[in-house]
């Protein structure tokens, strides 16, 4: 199923002349209106024209997030004000936060790349879909509402928390679709079974979209087990559009983007430096349609790989591998660099865990150390304590292989990990504390 075959299907290298030709368009505007390019451009003693083919893209100066705190709260925007029509925000936890402009345009735009991603994974009009992300100036509600707005679906905008009501809508309405992060949608499972007395696979729901977060394949596996449902990866973030800019398709390969509106580059995360197709690096953005905010070369600082090679589904848009964490979650621990994503991994191949767990680094002495607490399942934890001592022990074996950095491994009760109707805290990080 598509919902704009004709740009889904394009071949590579008409899709190509379209994106060079927006993109000179895009980099033309965001020169003449946007001051903070213009300044960018001067600096580097780049004009727009310099532009000529797509690999010239490599000469204009990268956008980050820090820039964009600093033109707090509209200095990025290239229409006047009276022509944006919505207005959202990213949380400003780390800082001041990053807010992002839409024209009418931009939301038609939006509800296009969303009403792609739904019918890709054949929701339609038919379907009942509850969203369950934040309404409000976060675009996890607003970004999936726009696109089933568009396909016709039912929509129930629930909106993030009130987690039983969350379970008794979907029982009462036999909702089909969920869309959620994949932390909260674990706790919906848990919570429909044991609070409520529900079992979450006899419910109707037959697909979900789970993102804002770093998940593993064997999360995914998890998810799809508890509710019978198929699980997809959604791809997005404020500075872009919001949720749309990427998303897997039946074939659970990778997350198709789409590239006639967004133009992707993978990069070295500490030189900058361009890496070819199929080589991990940061994911690097320039929105090639956006009116209201255009972005250059923004970092995404998520860490990802283009995948080589043609999807069985048919679209000819590239795919990008599952987010594999943030250049900022990387964790250096005595020098190695460590991924949260690889822990989760580790933990969801030994039986008798649940899939909630927290990673703790202190630094006592001198030297870092890292607790990675893991809950266990009821069954398990009324074994005996030798039983117990062994699953410690495998865990601890286990994370050795895959990260190659010994762990402290402490199991926990079940339930005392904090649940979340957001994006999970994984890391707890108090070397920063007592530094
Ligand atoms: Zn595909």
């Amino acid at each position: 199923m598509f919902w704009n075959r004709e740009v889904e299907t394009m071949p590579q290298e008409i899709l190509k002349e379209l994106q060079l030709q927006r993109l000179k368009e895009v980099v033309k505007r965001a020169y003449e209106r946007v001051p903070f390019y213009r300044k960018k451009f001067e600096e580097v003693g780049l004009k727009p024209q310099d532009i000529k083919t797509l690999e010239d893209i490599k000469y204009i100066p990268f956008t980050s997030k820090a820039e964009l705190r600093e033109v707090y709260p509209f200095g990025i925007f290239a229409v006047p004000l009276s022509e944006i029509v919505e207005i959202h925000s990213s949380s400003g936890t780390t800082g001041k936060p990053v807010v992002a402009g839409y024209t009418k345009g931009d939301l038609e735009l939006w509800g296009e790349v969303m009403a792609r991603c739904l019918t890709m994974i054949e929701i339609t009009k038919e379907d009942i879909v509850q969203i369950a992300y934040g309404y409000g100036l976060f675009t996890g509600g607003l970004g999936f509402h726009y696109g089933a707005l568009k396909i016709g679906a039912t929509i129930v905008p629930a909106s993030a928390g009130n987690t039983r009501r969350q379970i008794e809508l979907m029982r009462d309405f036999g909702t089909t679709f969920l869309a959620c992060t994949p932390s909260y949608a674990l706790y919906l499972a848990e919570y429909a079974k044991e609070e409520i007395g529900i079992e979450p696979s006899l419910l109707k729901l037959k697909a979900g979209s789970f993102g804002a977060e770093m998940w593993t394949e064997e999360m995914r596996k998890e998810i799809e087990k508890r509710f019978g449902l198929k699980a997809y990866n959604v791809y997005g973030l404020t500075e872009i559009i919001g949720p749309g800019v990427a998303h897997e398709c039946t074939e659970q390969a990778g997350l198709h983007v789409w590239e006639d509106h967004f133009y992707i580059e993978i990069v070295d995360p500490e030189t900058g430096e361009v890496l070819p197709e199929g080589t991990r690096g940061e994911l690097v953005i320039t929105t090639l349609t956006r009116e209201g905010m255009p972005m250059l070369r923004f970092r995404t600082r998520d860490i990802t790989s283009i995948i080589k090679g043609e999807c069985p589904c048919g679209r000819t848009v590239r795919r990008i591998d599952r987010i594999r964490g943030r250049t900022d979650d990387m964790i250096k621990v005595r020098g190695v660099m460590l991924f949260p994503y690889q822990i989760e991994q580790a933990i969801l191949e030994v039986q008798g865990v649940e899939p909630h767990y927290q990673i703790v680094i202190t630094r006592p002495q001198y030297l870092d150390e890292i607790e990675v607490q893991v809950e266990v399942s009821k069954e398990t934890f009324s074994d005996e304590i030798k039983v117990l001592e062994n699953l410690r022990k495998k865990l601890e074996k286990r994370i050795e292989q895959t990260t190659g950095i010994r762990v402290k491994v402490t199991l926990v009760e079940p339930k005392s990990i904090p649940r979340s109707e957001g994006k999970a805290k994984r890391v707890i990080d108090k070397r920063k504390l007592t530094d």
